[in-house]
């Protein structure tokens, strides 16, 4: 990947929630983070967009995807970094991003698969507060393309479409 290809991806994923992150930090707690409203608004749907959820952790598709199939794993706890999950939140959490992984390949067959995590604002997360894990499906070209249409963004399909493959293709308990 081309240094330019990397700053793009990594840069699209700090404009997501800015707003609400924003408003959020003002208050200082939980009231107002998207992500808790998210994963305590009952079971996986297509309206929360949560692909997944456990007693600990949950996969939520990103509503701003960088690609199709773009999901983000989270504690279910509201907690900011990654020391102050307990080992069982990061247990719950390493698993819930290898299922991620597993139903990525076997909803999208990707070339490639990138997952990271950007704590603090300054490394480009757009809700600092509520610690989140990107998984996403790349393909060979994706990032040349891209760069050499500048300016112009793979459209990545519906919200919906992409729950539906990826909540059908989640591994079961
Ligand atoms: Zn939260």
């Amino acid at each position: 990947m081309s240094e330019r290809g990397l700053e793009q991806l990594w840069a699209g994923w700090r404009h997501e929630y800015v707003v609400s992150a924003t408003d959020a930090e003002r208050r200082g707690n939980s009231d107002g983070c998207v992500f808790c409203r998210i994963v305590e608004s009952g079971p996986p749907s297509p309206d929360n967009g949560m692909v997944w959820r456990g007693e600990l952790s949950a996969v939520v598709l990103n509503a701003y995807p960088y690609a199709s199939g773009h999901v983000l794993v989270m504690p279910v706890r509201h907690v900011r970094d990654l020391g102050e999950l307990t080992p069982e939140e990061s247990v719950d959490m390493w698993e819930a991003s290898r299922q991620a992984v597993a139903t990525l390949r076997a909803a999208y067959e990707p070339d490639g698969i990138n997952m990271g995590a950007n704590l603090g604002r300054a490394a480009g997360a757009g809700i600092p507060e509520h610690l989140h894990l990107h998984v996403l499906p790349r393909w060979s070209g994706d990032t040349n393309f891209m760069t050499a249409v500048s300016g112009v963004r793979v459209m990545p399909e519906p919200l919906v479409v992409g729950w539906e493959r990826l909540h059908g293709a989640w591994p079961q308990a």
